[in-house]
């Protein structure tokens, strides 16, 4: 006990004598936060991990300058209330603890947020306010209960890695895509059955990690991406295995005919159609679900017949690996499905 106190003290003349801004009070058996803390106004860092510090004392308040707070293994409940005075943090780590709620309020205000580390927690939601953290690089939420994201998270477009491995999410928002500097995204043991369309968006992204899901395929394009590294073992991605087709007459309803004449028309900058198209924001809606087709590149409505071809991760990604990953796409037609040079394989239904 003696040899704790004198250890505290000893960091505590540290901080008084030097011009030192930081104070590392890190595995010195910590209940409480030591009051002289607060004292520091000029602290930019604080370690704190590896104690049993179960809450923050309000008096905290007093580091303005606070950039870096690490109080990762410790024994809080909750985000603690005080850190919503801290606006200077720039990171912030409470990994290892056993908080199971992330305020709105306190989550919210910290603005200048680049780092945010919640691994190994007990968190099932992040609040919409996460959406707030507009300088936010890199989130990590490995090993919690998360299951969904918000769509505000759409609203991170500093966000450059995302850490969502071990959780319990069944899907991602397709919002994650409008993080357009994300290069590093970790979705590693969720139970994601798909990956939304459209992640061709993230052209920065290298390093895809969505081991250990229940993923079919990939989305339409996602050979497009610029990807260094990708893991998908343990998913259930569709072999290939050719099967007998059975030949349906292709009879197109009348909504589809009439739907792909208008998305047609839409495409000319002086079509009638085109120009009138803004005055029936109903029929808007009802052609923002079309799709193209991946081998004529013609509009339709519904999604006339899904296919899958298997990308080479070494020859068509120019990766390492030499694996072979199906990937989603959407056809218009059986002649589309039949026409020469084209490998697309029709997925099979049991
Ligand atoms: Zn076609």
């Amino acid at each position: 006990m003696a040899y704790r106190s004198l250890t505290i003290r000893g960091a505590k003349a540290r901080a008084l004598n030097g011009k030192r801004t930081s104070l590392n009070l890190n595995s010195k058996k910590l209940n409480s936060v030591p009051e002289f803390v607060s004292r520091f106004p000029n602290l930019s860092a604080l370690l704190l991990c590896n104690n049993s510090i179960t809450v923050l004392p309000t008096q905290l308040q007093s580091l303005q300058q606070l950039v870096e707070l690490n109080l990762g293994n410790n024994a809080l409940k909750e985000v603690p209330v005080v850190l919503s005075r801290l606006e200077s943090l720039r990171k912030l780590y409470l990994y290892s603890n056993n908080i199971d709620v992330v305020p709105p309020d306190v989550i919210g205000r910290l603005r200048n947020l680049v780092v945010l580390n919640l691994n190994h927690n007990n968190i099932q939601r992040l609040p919409p306010e996460i959406g707030r953290l507009r300088k936010l690089q890199h989130l990590s939420v490995l090993d919690n209960k998360l299951e969904e994201l918000p769509d505000e998270i759409g609203y991170l477009t500093e966000l450059s890695e995302i850490n969502l491995t071990f959780n319990e999410l069944s899907w991602l928002p397709q919002q994650l895509y409008q993080c357009r500097e994300l290069k590093t995204l970790h979705a590693a043991r969720n139970r994601l059955t798909s990956l939304p369309e459209g992640i061709t968006a993230l052209s920065k992204l290298r390093v895809l990690d969505v081991a250990g899901n229940m993923l079919s395929m990939f989305p339409v394009g996602f050979h497009l991406l610029p990807l260094n590294e990708l893991y998908c073992e343990g998913n259930g991605l569709v072999q290939c295995k050719p099967v007998p087709l059975l030949h349906n007459t292709e009879i197109l309803s009348l909504k589809e005919l009439v739907g792909r004449f208008v998305l047609l028309e839409d495409r000319k900058k002086f079509s009638l159609i085109h120009l009138i198209l803004p005055l029936y924001p109903d029929l808007r809606n009802l052609l923002a679900s079309s799709s193209c087709c991946s081998v004529c590149q013609g509009p339709f409505l519904t999604t006339w017949l899904e296919c899958v071809h298997f990308i080479s991760l070494k020859k068509d990604m120019n990766m390492r690996s030499l694996l072979t990953v199906p990937v989603r796409a959407l056809l218009c037609s059986y002649s589309c499905f039949r026409s020469d040079g084209r490998s697309y394989y029709g997925v099979a239904t049991k």
